[in-house]
């Protein structure tokens, strides 16, 4: 992404601007944060606050989201239970996507 933008404003953008513009992305829901993959993904719905599933393949590095609020829910009631504060489950699968498969 540096490059990309050094290339297009003609002027040496560094990583760390962009990883800020980042967070400030996921901060305001625009973006998600692929924690496996270290990488971000436009969020989709940025209206709807709930925690993504995300299904990473190995093979081509595709990230597709799914929702599945009463799963995540679970997730969260579980860790709540366990005395986990400010929980914010991830969930990342990793497989092989319909496309390589
Ligand atoms: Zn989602
Ligand atoms: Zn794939």
């Amino acid at each position: 992404i540096a490059d990309l933008v050094s290339q297009r404003r003609g002027k040496r953008v560094a990583p760390n601007s962009v990883y800020r513009i980042l967070d400030l992305f996921v901060a305001t829901n625009l973006a998600r944060r692929v924690e496996s993959a270290n990488a971000y993904i436009a969020n989709s719905h940025p209206g709807c606050l709930h925690d993504c599933i995300f299904l990473i393949c190995d093979s081509c590095g595709t990230a597709t989201h799914i929702d599945d609020d009463t799963l995540t829910m679970h997730v969260r009631t579980a860790a709540e239970r366990a005395g986990f504060a400010e929980v914010r489950p991830v969930i990342e699968v990793r497989g092989i996507c319909a496309d390589c498969g």
